[in-house]
């Protein structure tokens, strides 16, 4: 597998990220810059570490009880093409694949860069949104505001707008 991601960190077990047990990749880099971002460390586009895909692949793929992975960040849109390489192999292995992103989908389905839709194309799970310091709920579960969604994408697709994943809500 060809390419580089730029990460903030990895998560080998986590049940906090998304539905199930999964392994989380922390994307480096975010244009967003919520007040009150849990994260701030994730938003200089310099900082982090590369990290082949291949090695990044073959570490989530080892451990055969994590179900899912879930792609968070920073923002993991801005990496859109190398995540694709990603999500698609891990797709191909049958994972569970859930991203967050501070873009709403509506935003995201206008981006210019292709490869955002080819990454959308891959996903399960969506949490959309920027994170509203002013709409901060620490009892909603995957979303940090309320503001934010956690979508059903193969729905969202097929209807060409939001479908929450009710299941969550
Ligand atoms: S999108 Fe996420 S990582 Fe980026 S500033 Fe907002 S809360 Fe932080």
């Amino acid at each position: 597998m060809e390419g580089k991601l730029r990460i903030a960190g990895t998560v080998a077990e986590s049940i906090v990220d998304g539905p199930g047990f999964r392994y989380t990749v922390f994307t480096q880099g975010c244009p967003h810059h919520c007040p009150g971002c849990h994260n701030p460390q994730t938003h200089d586009f310099d900082g982090g570490t590369e990290m082949k895909l291949s090695v990044l692949f073959a570490d989530i793929v080892k451990n055969k009880f994590v179900r899912g992975v879930t792609l968070s960040g920073g923002e993991p849109f801005c990496q859109a093409e190398p995540l694709f390489t990603l999500a698609k192999a891990l797709k191909e292995d049958g994972r569970h694949l859930m991203a967050f992103t501070g873009y709403t989908f509506e935003q995201l389905l206008e981006l210019p860069d292709p490869y955002v839709q080819r990454l959308i194309g891959m996903l399960d799970l969506l949490v959309d949104g920027p994170f509203i310091l002013a709409e901060r709920d620490i009892e909603l579960r995957f979303r940090g505001s309320a503001n934010q969604r956690v979508l059903d994408v193969p729905k969202s697709l097929a209807e060409g707008a939001p479908v929450w994943a009710e299941q969550y809500r």
